[in-house]
């Protein structure tokens, strides 16, 4: 056995398979197979085209120079914070300020958002994951040094609440707090979405579990414009008052089609202005120390969108029709899937993504890729269909 030059250098297994199939799924087409690749987690038109909106390419042609060239500033500027606050915050903004302070900082997207807050917002306690969610947040565990606990998503189809509830509680009893991760809406890999219902009693239960210890809720928004509600959470903490700490991951890769660019943000909520500005200190220190600046081109560009009315609203009528496209996609890919593992997904509403659970899930998704049907298969028992990416060659 080989004897790594160095340990942390050593890593097992490919943390990066989405991308490593989607290379050998293209190959076969340029080869001129008829291939299906569902690996990949960006929206495709029916032509094969990457679907991203209509407007970026001249917001950033209209912002490339000088003042784009020079270093942003570390947290992104007060104009860049403001308008993701707004953008995240949408009809609950006025609410959201007069009841809580908060605070941003600019992320190379929603996984620098991720890693900031994991590195961060968690210290002795396990940062509680979904037992079938996006791979990345263990990759990041690994490579923090970050404990992980996984909650079960669903009990015989329902999202199981009960069991991410005990496993916070358990983590404030034994470690003193609790750092939980809920991405939502259009949970990748299931699509899952929760309910109003399930946001209420979520948040009445994390209120009640802070007087025991610090809560901290990470909120995973990356697919957040396309859900049908995308905004219940913010709904209901803008009406029954939320004492956690919330801590959103915000991704404007998926919401603008631009996932080379590299655009996100942290943004925190919170009732004490000290935790804001403990958040914002905290936020700039890692920032600078791990990638110190973010895009300048696209913050600018950015913001160049929130301030003009008629680009949002030819945005938000953009997302009516890739939730259109993802309906009508949802269908197909039925159609097609649940004969192909002989059975149903697992509870889905919106969104990118739909899962099977399939024994022996790398064996068969090996078994397909002979047949030139590309797949994601995780953890051994799943496998992961972008209804994204689903469209004829
Ligand atoms: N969170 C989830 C659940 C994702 O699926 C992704 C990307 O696939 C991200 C975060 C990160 O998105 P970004 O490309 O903006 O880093």
């Amino acid at each position: 056995m080989r004897k790594p030059i160095s340990r942390t250098a050593f890593c097992e297994g490919d943390s990066s398979l989405t991308f490593t199939l989607n290379e050998i799924a293209n190959k076969r087409r340029q080869e001129g197979a008829s291939v299906i690749n569902v690996t990949v987690g960006s929206l495709y038109s029916d032509k094969g085209e990457l679907v991203s909106f209509s407007k970026i390419n001249e917001l950033i042609a209209d912002n490339l120079g000088q003042k784009s060239n020079s270093y942003a500033p570390i947290d992104g500027g007060e104009i860049y914070k403001r308008n993701v606050i707004a953008w995240v915050f949408g009809d609950y903004k006025d609410s959201l300020m007069e009841k809580y302070f908060c605070g941003a900082c600019v992320t190379p997207g929603g996984t620098g958002a991720l890693f900031l807050v994991f590195r961060n917002y968690s210290d002795e306690n396990p940062i509680l994951l979904p037992d079938i969610g996006w791979n990345n947040y263990k990759v990041m565990c690994g490579q923090l040094n970050k404990k992980y606990e996984v909650y079960s998503m669903f009990d015989n189809g329902v999202f199981d609440l009960e069991c991410v509830l005990n496993l916070s509680k358990k983590s404030i009893e034994t470690y003193g707090s609790c750092t939980l991760v809920i991405n939502d809406p259009c949970q990748n890999p299931t699509g899952y979405t929760l309910s109003d219902d399930e946001w209420k009693k979520m948040i009445e239960s994390l209120n009640e579990l802070n007087n025991l210890g610090p809560v901290n809720l990470i909120l995973d928004v990356a697919y957040m414009d396309l859900a049908d509600e995308p905004r219940r959470f913010f709904k209901h903490i803008a009406l029954n008052k939320a004492h956690f700490n919330t801590l959103v991951c915000f991704s404007a890769s998926k919401l603008l089609g631009i996932y080379g660019a590299r655009l996100g943000a942290l943004i925190c909520i919170n009732t004490e202005k000290e935790n804001v500005e403990e958040f914002s200190k905290s936020s700039k220190t890692t920032a600078r120390a791990v990638w110190s600046n973010c895009n300048h081109l696209l913050i600018n560009a950015f913001n160049d969108l929130c301030s003009k009315e008629d680009m949002i609203s030819l945005l938000f009528s953009e997302l009516e029709t890739s939730k259109k496209l993802l309906k009508d996609r949802y269908i197909e890919a039925r159609k097609l899937f649940d004969g192909l593992f002989e059975c149903e997904p697992l509870p889905y509403k919106e969104g990118f993504f739909i899962t099977y659970p399939k024994e022996r899930a790398s064996e068969f998704s090996k078994e397909l890729i002979k047949k030139d049907i590309f797949v994601l298969p995780l953890e051994g028992k799943y496998i992961r269909i972008g209804i994204c990416s689903f469209y004829k060659n």
